[in-house]
């Protein structure tokens, strides 16, 4: 069993773990750190799925790192291309060497007494157990569950001769080319693979339950190729992230504010895509308020193109059974496949599935409280990396491990050595994410509540996190600083303050 201690420990090589680790370099060099990764490869979500025509769905101008420009001319971007975005900045900031593959970690155990979290990981490929310590633990591990996507109870599944394939574990052989393919799902993978498969496919069905709002945005960003030519990309990077960071808050807010009116918007902007006479009420209009899910980006309008080309058609009934050939419907149509997809979405999962004890005692996740969502109420010196909903995921980890960079420092500088949230004493508390789709509400009672306000309510809201993350108070009522050592003996008249400070018994708040 092999054991080691480092500052931090990042868990999660994917998108948001690379960029802690980067910002944890150049923000606080001399703090030693590991990145435990469950899997052989860096990429996370961009490595995970290889459905035909994966790609993003926000643009990568705010998708990718605050550090990294995004030179690709594509804003909206294949999986691969973000992959190697990922891989590279790794490269680039010497990230890779600090990487431990095949260690997915199982559990980790706070002790106030040495201030040290014990962190117990599985090797993959060898069967070893390892055990590290480290200060501070960052979980980067994603939402979600690698090993199996959220696939119904189907009745009359198992007769079915056809290939059933859930786009979390696409057959690298699978060939759908003159093949009849069902697509189950109305999300944005259901959205992303219709084109894609309708391109060689005989036919491709999307068949949905209900609908969902399905917005066409151009794959290429019209400032960004302009500035391209003018400026250095490091300088235009920033102006075309800014950009859509605002658009994205106002489409937002519309949403919020008018929701008639952005229904409205989204409606009549379908409806010059798609042929004349269709049924969009049916198919493309939602009975829920647009961003009360996420809505569903399609570039260059490339769904629309496909069904009004006849190459894909959309289906709102619901399954009665699977058969031998296909997919029978509550009104008795037949859908005949040769291929079923199964886009019914993930499988919702706090951080990694580790288990967490503070001082011995277990943490159940759902009686904790986020704070400025990314800490946990009661449990010390740990972050985690939970994106937006309502824009790009890399602009939270971005704040997020900026803040944490913050927070070493300042524990470094005020000789403090653990940082624990406490929860706020009043208020009602409602689940830490607000959307209310399938995967969210399915496993909203195992995760960790937001409060009724700042630092404990989440905004969803990029340029007031800004302000609160990047340049707010790093001490308030919410959060405690202390020392693990009992307090020595009161310091001598004449110590300078800091020394002071640095001696502060274990648990004295900071105003
Ligand atoms: C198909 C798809 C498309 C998406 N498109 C977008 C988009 O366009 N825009 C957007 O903002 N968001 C999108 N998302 C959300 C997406 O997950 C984030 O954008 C981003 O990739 C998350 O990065 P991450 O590093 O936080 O998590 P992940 O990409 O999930 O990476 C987590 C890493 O942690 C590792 N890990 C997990 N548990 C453990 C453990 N216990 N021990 C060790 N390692 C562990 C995993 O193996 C993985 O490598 C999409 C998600 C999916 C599934």
């Amino acid at each position: 069993m092999a054991s080691d201690h480092v500052d931090v420990l990042i868990v999660g090589a994917g998108l948001s773990g690379i960029g802690a680790a980067v910002h944890l370099r150049h923000n606080c060099p001399k703090k030693s750190y590991a990145v435990l990764e469950a899997r052989g490869a860096i990429g996370g979500t961009w490595d995970l799925f290889r459905y035909p025509g994966i790609r993003s769905d926000s643009d990568m101008y705010t998708l990718g790192y605050s550090f990294k420009p995004w030179t690709n001319p594509k804003a909206i971007a294949d999986g691969d291309a973000i992959r190697e975005y990922v891989r590279d900045t790794a490269r680039e900031h010497d990230v890779e060497r600090h990487i431990r593959f095949h260690h997915r970690v199982l559990r980790a155990e706070w002790d106030s007494a040495t201030a040290r979290w014990t962190v117990h990981a599985h090797r993959d490929d060898t069967g070893e157990e390892v055990v590290l310590t480290c200060a501070f633990l960052f979980t980067c591990s994603g939402y979600y569950r690698y090993d199996e996507g959220y696939t119904p109870d189907f009745p009359g599944v198992d007769r079915y001769a056809g290939q059933l394939v859930h786009p979390q574990h696409w057959p690298a052989d699978l060939d759908h080319s003159g093949k009849r393919v069902v697509v189950i799902g109305s999300g944005a993978t259901a959205v992303t693979l219709v084109p894609a498969l309708a391109e060689r496919a005989a036919h491709v069905t999307m068949l949905q339950r209900s609908p969902t709002y399905v917005i066409s945005l151009p794959s290429r960003d019209v400032l960004a190729d302009a500035l391209r030519r003018w400026l250095p990309a490091k300088a235009a990077y920033p102006v075309v992230r800014w950009k859509n960071v605002l658009l994205g808050v106002a489409n937002f807010q519309l949403s919020r504010r008018a929701p008639g009116v952005m229904k409205g918007l989204l409606r009549r902007a379908a409806k010059g895509r798609l042929p004349v006479g269709y049924d969009i009420d049916r198919h493309f209009s939602p009975r829920y308020n647009p961003w009360d899910q996420r809505l569903c980006v399609v570039p260059d309008g490339n769904l629309f193109d496909s069904v009004k080309a006849g190459r894909a058609s959309v289906v709102t009934d619901t399954i009665d059974t699977f058969t031998e050939r296909g997919i029978r419907l509550t009104s008795g149509e037949e859908l005949p496949a040769d291929i079923v997809v199964t886009a019914t979405g993930l499988n919702l999962l706090a951080l990694g599935g580790m288990t967490v004890a503070v001082d011995g005692a277990e943490v159940d996740l759902a009686d904790t409280v986020a704070y400025k969502g990314m800490m946990l109420s009661g449990v010390p010196n740990f972050a985690m990396t939970i994106g937006y909903t309502n824009a790009s995921w890399t602009l939270k980890a971005d704040l997020v491990a900026t803040y944490v960079c913050r927070l070493l420092r300042h524990l470094d500088a005020t000789g403090q050595q653990i940082v624990t949230p406490v929860a706020p004493a009043t208020g009602e508390l409602e689940p830490i994410i607000d959307l209310k789709a399938g995967y969210v509400l399915r496993a909203v009672d195992q995760l960790p509540k937001q409060g009724p306000a700042a630092p404990w309510r989440l905004h969803q809201n990029y340029p007031r996190d800004v302000l609160l993350m990047r340049h707010g108070r790093l001490t308030d009522s919410g959060v405690r600083f202390s020392r693990a050592a009992p307090a020595p003996a009161e310091p001598a008249v004449g110590q300078p303050l800091a020394a002071r400070d640095a001696d502060a018994p274990a648990d004295t708040p900071v105003a």
